[in-house]
């Protein structure tokens, strides 16, 4: 099967999940997924699985992201901020909904390959930088939308501060190496509402930076 065919089985699939969003769905189609994972696994890039993507990490399953893309209500008026760029699938996702993305990434290697890709793809409003982005964005920021694709134990409080009010902030939540719960917190004026989603298995949000290869850390 061509992978053309592989990706109109995989947009029927996500639509009989209850995927119904058809901005999200034809994000979903436009984008090349194949072209955010190993060579080694581009013929499974339209099967729903995650898939790993170097330095331990992995890109979540098509129905994940669709998911976490529809429950953020991103539209172009929007700047979204995304905590773990990873290979740059949900961000190059987004910026086909949003005004602009800014995402951040603690591993160098994951987000070189990630401009590599936005450039390729001519995503020209997606802002990267590298870092923890568990500390939020370095200049101070007023986000409509913040995504984690990493999971914590509790939402990161400089995230929560970066939010504005009447902003909603998607992030999976719980101890890692286990199942987590997908939480939507939107911010009011007087605090914060919290939706569960449902149950998700993220790899872990790091706020340490990487350990240099030769032992040495940063
Ligand atoms: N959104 C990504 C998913 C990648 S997995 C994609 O579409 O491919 C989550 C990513 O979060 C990993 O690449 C991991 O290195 C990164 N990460 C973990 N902790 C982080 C932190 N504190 N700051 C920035 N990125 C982090």
């Amino acid at each position: 099967m061509t992978l053309a065919a592989r990706k109109i089985r995989l947009l029927m699939e996500l639509r009989r999940a209850g995927i119904a969003d058809t901005a999200v769905l034809a994000a979903l189609e436009r984008v090349p997924r194949e072209r955010f994972v190993p060579h080694a696994f581009r013929d499974q890039a339209y099967e729903n699985v995650a898939l790993p993507i170097g330095q331990g990490q992995t890109l979540s399953q098509p129905e994940v992201v669709a998911q976490m893309t529809a429950q953020l209500a991103v539209d172009r008026s929007m700047t979204v901020l995304e905590i773990g760029t990873g290979s740059g699938y949900q961000a190059a996702i987004l910026a086909r909904l949003a005004r602009r993305v800014y995402t951040i990434e603690r591993h160098k290697p994951l987000l070189d390959e990630a401009q590599a890709r936005f450039a390729e793809l001519r995503l020209t409003n997606v802002v990267t930088r590298l870092g923890d982005g568990s500390r939020g964005w370095p200049e101070p920021q007023d986000f409509p939308r913040i995504v984690v694709t990493c999971a914590a134990a509790l939402p990161p409080e400089p995230l929560l501060e970066q939010l504005r009010p009447g902003g909603i902030m998607l992030l999976p939540v719980g101890e890692t190496g286990r199942q987590q719960e997908l939480v939507k917190l939107q911010k009011t004026e007087t605090g914060v509402r919290e939706t569960r989603l449902g149950l998700v298995r993220f790899v872990p949000l790091v706020a340490a930076p990487p350990a240099v290869a030769g032992g040495q850390s940063a």
